[in-house]
This record gives structure tokens, sequence and C-alpha cells, in this order.
């Protein structure tokens, strides 16, 4: 038979085990820890949606739809795509399964999502977000709570510390529209000094030149008339709500006043908690309100705010987690011994004690196993131990050990 070649991930994903699974666990963990403190429900949404809603919602021009969209059609000829983010699925679902009866609905979820990218570190092809949303209120008290939800979760996770708060506002549409209009007379002035990804941009959609990744573009951006000129009195009213509730609550901010977000639909409140501690991929949790977004999928008129956070950038910076270990292992030697430690195993893990066996090789060998498991004990049984229907419980740090009848077993290992 031809030898055949075991496969090959596809380039950009990632398969995990020990220390980095439990980093992206401790990840996950906190956020369902923080989201239930915040009163966001968990959803879940599916991995593939309808081209048509990311086409839609995060708008052709943005890089995601124009170059990094894992999109296809299926048997039936229907154009489907695996997510690229979260909250375009979940204002397809607000609309579709009804949810706006619940509005102002507050909801969280976690899972893959997926980007043709060059991978590089901190960034793959599938990677996974952290994702909470707001739907349905229109008040500055829910771009405060979803800053705050964000805050806290970077605290617990130790990255606190390392991770600014970028904050700016993106005004109301009249705002909007102004600030636009000024940028682009700014720059079409220096538009033959422009970078091409910048002058294409002035067509379409000028905003983006501020986040240009081209040195050359960044005199002319640092010179762009700033959005504070343009701010209607509500719009600032309500940047003011907004950073007045943080300063309460004791949250640290930046002003970022060139932070933004491309799309048409973003409205006020922009953010980015970024870091230093990642090279080149700075931004760990980003988001803002996207007044017109249900709107732009067909929906009603639907103020809204989120936020998505990168796991794995997370998890490359947290602190190494504590590994799983079992309270105890079993070790017993014989066949009749082996058989009562199936019972005992089972017996124990019922009552929530964290039990593993150690069935292999001889006596030295199975003790081996259970010290490196790193268990504080290990049950011993042998035929003189089954006679007595008492086994005996190593202390695997100081080796001192003890006889103890098999039904107080669970007490004597308990952690
Ligand atoms: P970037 O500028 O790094 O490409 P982005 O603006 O495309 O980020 P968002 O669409 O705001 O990112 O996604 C939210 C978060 O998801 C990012 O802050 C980042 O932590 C994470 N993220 C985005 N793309 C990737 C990727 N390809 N691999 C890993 N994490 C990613
Ligand atoms: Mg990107």
């Amino acid at each position: 038979m031809a030898q055949v070649s075991p496969p090959q991930p596809v380039r950009g994903t990632q398969s995990l085990l020990g220390e980095e699974a439990d980093r992206f666990h401790t990840v996950t963990a906190a956020f369902d820890r923080v989201r239930r403190l915040f009163g966001f429900k968990r959803v879940e949404v599916p991995v593939i949606e309808p081209t048509a809603v990311f086409a839609r919602s995060l708008g052709e021009t943005t890089d995601v739809v124009s170059k990094e969209m894992y999109s296809f059609e299926d048997k039936g000829g229907d154009s489907v795509t695996l997510r690229p983010e979260f909250t375009a699925g979940i204002a397809r679902a607000y609309l579709s399964e009804g949810w706006q009866q619940y509005a102002p609905l507050k909801v969280a979820t976690h899972g893959p999502a997926f980007r043709y990218e060059r991978p590089q570190k901190g960034r793959f092809r599938q990677f996974h977000q952290l994702d909470a949303e707001i739907l349905g209120a229109a008040e500055p008290q829910a771009d405060v709570e979803m800053l705050l939800f964000a805050d806290q979760l970077l605290k617990e996770l130790g990255i606190g510390g390392n991770a600014v708060l970028k904050l700016n506002t993106l005004g109301d549409p009249e705002t909007r529209q102004k600030w636009r209009d000024a940028l682009s007379g700014h720059f079409s002035k220096h538009a033959a000094d422009l970078s091409e990804d910048s002058r294409d941009r002035l067509e379409r959609n000028p905003l983006r030149i501020l986040d240009s990744k081209a040195h050359a573009d960044w005199p002319i951006v640092d010179a762009a008339p700033p959005i504070d000129d343009f701010l209607t009195p509500e719009a600032a009213d309500f940047f003011a709500a907004v950073t007045s509730g943080l300063d309460a609550a004791g949250v640290r901010w930046e002003r970022a006043p060139r932070l933004v977000r491309g799309l048409d639909y973003y409205r006020h409140t922009a953010f980015e908690f970024m870091t230093d501690s990642l090279g080149a991929q700075g931004t760990v949790l980003a988001g803002g309100r996207y007044d017109g977004l249900v709107e732009a999928l067909g929906g009603p008129h639907t103020p809204a705010i989120g936020w998505a956070a990168g796991i794995e950038r997370l998890a490359m910076m947290i602190d190494a987690p504590e590994p799983d270990r079992p309270d105890t292992v079993l070790v017993p030697m014989g066949e009749a011994a082996e058989q009562r430690a199936m019972a005992i195993l089972a017996d124990l893990r019922r009552q929530g004690i964290a039990a593993d066996m150690a069935y292999r090789g001889n006596m030295k060998k199975r003790m081996q196993r259970a010290s490196a498991s790193g268990a504080r004990t290990a049950i011993i049984l042998g035929d003189s131990e089954l006679a007595s229907e008492a086994a005996q419980v190593k202390e695997l740090s100081s080796g001192e050990q003890r006889a103890v009848a098999f039904d107080m077993l669970a007490a004597a290992v308990r952690a």
C-alpha cells in the first residue's frame, strides 16, 4: 500500500493542549463570570450565515468583507459565510428570532470566527472572540455599562494594568456628516501625498484614512480637523455623560480623537483597549455604538452598542493558570484490587472528588504516575487491603501513610 503522509492543519488554525488550552479556558471562564455579574444573557448564534448578513452590515468596502471573508456556495447554490465576527449574526437573530420584544437586550457569547488573513503572531484564520452587545438602548448608561464590563474583565484577567482604554466619540449623524465633509476637504488638498490605499478611501470613506497604517500619511492625518470642532451640543452631552459615568466608576480612560470605526452606522462612542505587550497586534478589545446597523439589515431603527475581544490575544497576556490536577490517584495492585478500585473510583467521582487511577506497569511505575499527576494523595490497595477493607492513603509530598477504611476514603482525600 502506498505510504500516505499524515494530514496537516489548515493554515492559520490551532490545536491546543495543556497550558495553551488552559489559558484559553481561563479567559472564557472569566468572561462568563463577569457576564453574569453584569446581567448579560448567554446567547448562541450560528457559525454560518447568509453572506448578505455580513456584506450588508459590515459594508462592502471594509477589509473584512472585501478581502477576508470565508464565503462559499453550499450544495443548494446559496452563498454562505463563516462568521468573521459576532455582531452581524446577533443583529440578524434579533430581527429574525423576535428578540426585539426583550429590548433593551444584553447578550454575550464566545466562539470561533474566521478571516482569510496572513497568519502571524496573534493573527489566525480561525480565531476566537468574546462578544457582548446591548441592543435597543439609546442611553449613554448602556455605553458606560459596556465599558465597565470590559474593564472588569481585563482586571479579573490580571491584564488591566497593561491595557489602556482609548475612547472617542463619532458624534450623531449631523456631527459625523460635517466632520466627514471637513475630512474630505482636508485630505483632498493633500491627495497627491497620500498613500494609494488612502487615496482609494478618500472617495469611499475618508474617515478610514485616520486609521491608515502608512507612515507617509501620518503628518497629514495629524493635521486633519478634529471631530470636536463639529460636535453638536447633543453629541457633546452624550459623550460627557459617558465619560462622567466612567469617572464615577473609577475607570481610567484616554481620549483618542482619531480613533474611528469606518462604517457609516457607527455613532457616538468608539473605543479600544490597547496594549504594547503584543507587538503589532495591540488591540485586545474593541467596540462602539452602532445605532444604524439593524436598519442596514432591513430592521427598524435600533440603537445598540457592543464590543469584541480576541481570546487568543487575551490568553497570551494572562499569567499561566494552575494546571488541572486530580485530588487523588488510585494505585491498585492485582486483578481483584483493580476490580475494587474501579468501584471506589466511581464512588469518589460521584462525591465530587477528582480522582484518577494508575493502571499501567509495576508498583513503582504506578506510584511515579501518581506523583507526576500533581495529586495530594495516592490510594494504594492490594490483596491485604482488600482483606482488611481499608486502603493505604499516602500523602505524596511527605510520604506519610495511614490505613483508611474504604467507606471513609472520600472524607480522607477531599481537598
Ligand atoms: P486588527 O486591526 O488587529 O486586524 P480588527 O480591527 O480587524 O483588528 P475587530 O474586527 O475589531 O479587529 O475584532 C475584534 C478583536 O478580535 C480584535 O481586537 C482582535 O483581538 C481580534 N482579532 C481580529 N482579527 C483577528 C485574527 N485574525 N486573529 C486573532 N484575533 C483577531
Ligand atoms: Mg483586521
